[in-house]
């Protein structure tokens, strides 16, 4: 039965922090600021959404990757935050692949990234509409948009070479000088932009620029230059087009064209601001476009330390083979991270945590961690490993069981609060795997675990009497000596009857299964290690990757790929994804259970 108070709490709604960018959209649904939209089923102009419905989505925000390679943990931030807000207010999240770029963008980049954003849980279907959108198939409303601003006098063909753009663009002291070919009639500018289109001007030899104000404080207003001649294929359009957009000229035309509402970016483009709310009043003074339009708002981006995002440092990470490819288990790439073992949950409770702020920072890499653990320590299976094992023989082992045949089944709950995840089986017999550092000949104070003379409890077993160790002629210890005690097993009456100060995990070496554990720690040893300039590389963890032969529970027989577990004092890891097979475990270590860089 509820009581009241259960009740009341449970009809709240989940609690989620405010943030500036929640509080935008607050007031806009509060004030009906989009509410008169209309949707056209398809992105289009002015015109295509008019004859539409009013639009179902009551905001519409995108996320614009440029198919030019892997997405990493920043972007997962962006994911969250665009398909994230959408869901949270009735709206709908479009995935737009930016690539208005042509030479760079590659099939390999599109399909990755749909596949990473399926997997942290997003879908752009809707109500049957898939919201999955290419900026190229915007071409020709672009280019009809700039004949238009041509023909208004906003926009002009300049002619000048690069070098003298740049130097009379003037400085954040000096105002712009205007080009000597800003003056030039409308019916002039569009005779010209038409030959750039026809292909008749070699790369870079002019360009179409807007025509605002050289003196503007705001060096993007300056004319910025919105279309260039690259005579270059292009994956989508082929060789229709040799004059292609910039991108502050496309990005706020694919928003608009999109009905997005808001339009979340980094803090980087908070500049380009201007020049966006610039074009788009311009398009609907001219009547492509439709009031309401749509606006940005800039967040610092995500900068988590240990780890480097630029994609030029990754991929020189992946070329020179520092790591294994572009979803090692050690790359912020989001296949790195999800082949490591972080949960799509985990990505979203870190995003979540980092806040969304104008004030850029560095999150600790910890969070990330802290995350994973918050999310797997109420699902995560537990289970027993070892991972630097020496054998430990119960030297009585057959006076108490009358064989060295005998084995003693053992039992432990999969986990400790979900008893509908069963329970794990193993057993005990006369030979065990312990962890190499659970023996010490010699105890340091304080140490409890296995010494001669000493008693501890094998867990969910019995308790073993140490007597001793062999080594070999160099002196290494070889194996480890001990006698069973008698009537302690765990869960038996009167097993707590022999006190021990130590617990300690083991395998049995009938029935422990070999698996090769991966044991991961960060690629740097430094917090920010591209800082000031210095070569990334030069700071590369030596000690990032380990393999341990280890054992492990009877049950991972069973396990598939993908699948996750906490072994018991060891930390979280997860079945290899690539190279994993069921029955020959190969695992990643994602955490220790405490972060062992703190002090
Ligand atoms: P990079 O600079 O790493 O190459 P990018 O910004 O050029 O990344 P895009 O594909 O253009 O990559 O980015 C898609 C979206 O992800 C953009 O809206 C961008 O602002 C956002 N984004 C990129 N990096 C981060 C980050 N570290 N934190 C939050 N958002 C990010
Ligand atoms: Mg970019």
């Amino acid at each position: 039965m509820n009581s009241p108070k259960n009740s009341a709490s449970a009809a709240e709604p989940e609690h989620k922090p405010s943030n500036f960018l929640r509080q935008v959209i607050e007031r806009d649904l509060a004030q009906g600021t989009y509410a008169s939209r209309k949707w056209g089923g398809q992105p289009g102009d002015a015109a295509h959404h008019e004859q539409g419905q009013p639009d179902p989505a009551k905001i519409r925000t995108r996320f614009p990757p440029e198919p030019n390679g892997y997405l990493h943990i920043g972007h997962a931030k962006s994911i969250w935050l665009n398909f994230g807000l959408a869901q949270e207010y009735g709206g709908v999240g479009h995935l737009r692949f930016d690539d208005t770029n042509p030479e760079k963008e590659e099939q390999e980049y599109v399909d990755g990234i749909i596949e990473v954003v399926k997997w942290l849980g997003y879908d752009w279907n809707v109500n049957g509409t898939s919201h999955l959108y290419y900026a190229s198939n915007y071409f020709d409303f672009m280019y009809r948009a700039a004949e238009s601003l041509v023909e208004a006098g906003l926009a002009y063909v300049d002619e000048q070479t690069p070098d003298e753009m740049r130097h009379n663009r003037g400085d954040f002291n000096t105002p712009g000088t205007n080009s000597p070919f800003r003056d030039r009639s409308p019916q002039a500018n569009l005779e010209r932009f038409r030959e750039m289109r026809d292909g008749k001007h070699a790369d870079g030899a002019m360009v179409l620029r807007a025509k605002i104000d050289m003196a503007s404080p705001n060096i993007n207003l300056r004319d910025p230059a919105i279309y260039r001649i690259k005579h270059a294929e292009h994956h989508n359009t082929g060789n229709k087009w040799c004059i292609y957009p910039m991108y502050t000229y496309a990005h706020p035309i694919e928003d608009a064209l999109e009905n997005i509402t808001h339009s979340i970016c980094t803090l980087e483009f908070e500049d380009q601001r201007p020049f966006y709310d610039w074009l788009l009043e311009r398009l609907a003074d001219l009547g492509l476009l439709k009031h309401p339009l749509p606006r940005q708002y800039e967040f610092a981006r995500l900068n988590l330390t240990y780890i480097v995002t630029s994609k030029r440092k990754l991929k020189q990470l992946v070329d020179e083979g520092h790591v294994s490819g572009w979803d090692d288990p050690r790359m912020p790439t989001l296949v790195g991270l999800r082949r490591r073992g972080y949960t799509p949950e985990s990505l979203k409770l870190m995003a979540e945590r980092s806040g969304v702020s104008k004030a850029g920072g560095w999150i600790d890499y910890s969070s990330l961690d802290i995350a994973l653990r918050d999310d797997l320590e109420s699902k995560a299976p537990r289970a027993m490993a070892v991972l630097d094992p020496i054998k430990m023989k119960l030297t009585n082992w057959a006076d108490v069981f009358g064989s060295e045949a005998h084995h003693e089944a053992c039992s432990a709950p999969a986990h400790p609060h979900l008893p509908e995840l069963g329970v794990r089986q193993f057993s005990l017999g006369p030979e065990v795997w312990i962890e190499r550092d659970d023996f010490a000949e010699v105890p340091a104070k304080g140490f409890f675990r296995l010494f001669p003379g000493n008693k501890v409890r094998l867990k969910y077993g019995y308790v073993v009497e140490c007597t001793g160790a062999e080594k070999d002629a160099s002196g290494a210890v070889t194996a480890v000596l001990a006698k069973l005690v008698p009537d302690t097993k765990s869960g038996t009456p009167g097993a707590d009857a022999v006190k021990v100060k130590g617990t300690i995990t083991w395998l049995g070496v009938h029935d422990a299964l070999a698996a090769e554990i991966r044991l991961y720690d960060r690629l740097f040893t430094e917090g920010q290690p591209d800082a000031g300039g210095r070569d990334f590389l030069t700071v590369l963890n030596p000690n990032s990757k380990k393999i341990a032969a280890g054992f492990v529970e009877p049950s991972l027989a069973s396990a598939e790929a993908d699948a996750k577990f906490q072994f018991e004092r060891h930390g979280y890891f997860v079945a290899d994804r690539k190279d994993h097979v069921r029955g020959k475990p190969v695992l990643n270590r994602v955490t220790a259970l405490k972060d062992s860089w703190a002090k």
